[in-house]
């Protein structure tokens, strides 16, 4: 286990042991749900649920990374371990896929400065250790660059598809890729987003705390809402279409370029924005303003009022994209897909 200081147990309380920290703090999990003075902590947590089934990321009361005072320290801390407990009582696994995204998000963001801080070198030091640690990659510092490993850097940029992060565009020398601070935390978000997820998933369940039902009730409400309800009327889709909506429907992560080829094809089928918006609403990163408005823009109505068009069959293989079965027939592009030749 990694020795934690304060501000790092606030940044990053997934590296906390929470029976421990609980039981060093001499509070019982039972006390949050009826002492006043436990209360804030309590509602934090609710807060920072909430914000990450709306795809948001919790803003904590830290200032440049550090806790100004022990009780910010302890809300930052109590509030993830709370949030944990809240998420189990609820049983839902929406709940667990977005917090854990969130969480992952907010720590790459602390991740991200860390190891940019010019002046502290214990705290790159720490980061680097975390990645270590965790993910198992040896990152070592060169002038304003994080180094690793060609063989690390493919095993984890593998289900990256946009251009930039082919190895071909990166900076390699000697067997090594040098990244940005940016760079290196994006290219674990999955893995912090599993360890998150592991963590609770291998939390005990607890009973019921008194005090806690209202906040339970609610989220499992919110998350009751976040299904989606949308009705598919377009008839058979081809397999590309449908894995997009699958991965969807399971609240995983969808890259932008298959975000973009399901919402031009269902576009192109005269669906509308209105219809189409909800199919998004389980990505674990949903917004659904900034949903909206790609969408719209998709559709021409709004930019340059240009319509954006399915990308091709070739294309979409390029990205990873293609599921290719016998009846795809030698089509080029997925819209053709299930029409009689000539
Ligand atoms: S061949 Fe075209 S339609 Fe068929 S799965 Fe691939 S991309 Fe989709």
């Amino acid at each position: 286990m990694l020795e934690l200081g304060p501000d790092e147990k606030a940044k990053y309380p997934f590296l906390t042991d929470a029976g421990q920290y609980l039981k060093d703090k001499g509070f019982p999990l039972v006390q949050f749900g009826t002492d006043p003075d436990l209360k804030s902590s309590v509602e934090k947590a609710f807060h920072r649920l909430k914000v990450s089934t709306e795809g948001g990321i919790y803003k904590s009361d830290l200032i440049d990374g550090q806790a100004s005072k022990s009780y910010v320290l302890e809300r930052e801390v109590f509030s993830f371990l709370l949030a944990i407990v809240m998420i189990k009582l609820t049983g839902m696994n929406t709940l667990v896929k977005r917090f854990a995204l969130a969480e992952a998000r907010r720590a790459e963001q602390h991740l991200e400065k860390d190891l940019g801080n010019a002046t502290d070198k214990s705290k790159i030091d720490l980061a680097i250790r975390i990645i270590s640690d965790l993910f198992g990659i040896e990152v070592t510092k060169q002038n304003d660059f994080f180094v690793m490993p060609v063989s690390d850097y493919i095993k984890h940029s593998v289900t990256f598809h946009e251009r930039e992060w082919k190895l071909i565009n990166r900076h390699v020398e000697d067997g090594k890729v040098f990244l940005t601070p940016d760079k290196t935390v994006r290219l674990i978000r999955k893995e912090l987003g599993s360890y998150i997820s592991s963590k609770i998933i291998n939390a005990p369940i607890p009973p019921m705390i008194p005090g806690f039902e209202n906040y339970v009730g609610e989220l499992v409400s919110i998350c009751k809402k976040l299904t989606p309800s949308y009705t598919i009327t377009t008839g058979e889709h081809p397999p590309c279409i449908k894995h997009a909506i699958e991965v969807l429907e399971k609240g995983e992560n969808l890259p932008h370029s298959g975000r973009f080829m399901l919402a031009a094809f269902l576009l192109s089928k005269g669906q509308s924005v209105e219809q189409i918006a909800p199919l998004f609403k389980n990505a674990p990163d949903y917004n659904e303003r900034v949903t909206l408005y790609q969408l719209n823009h998709l559709a021409g109505l709004s930019g340059s009022g240009t319509q954006y068009s399915c990308p091709s069959c070739e294309k979409l293989k390029t990205q990873n994209l293609c599921f290719i079965i016998p009846e795809c027939d030698n089509i080029i592009n997925p819209l053709q897909f299930g029409r009689k030749r000539k």
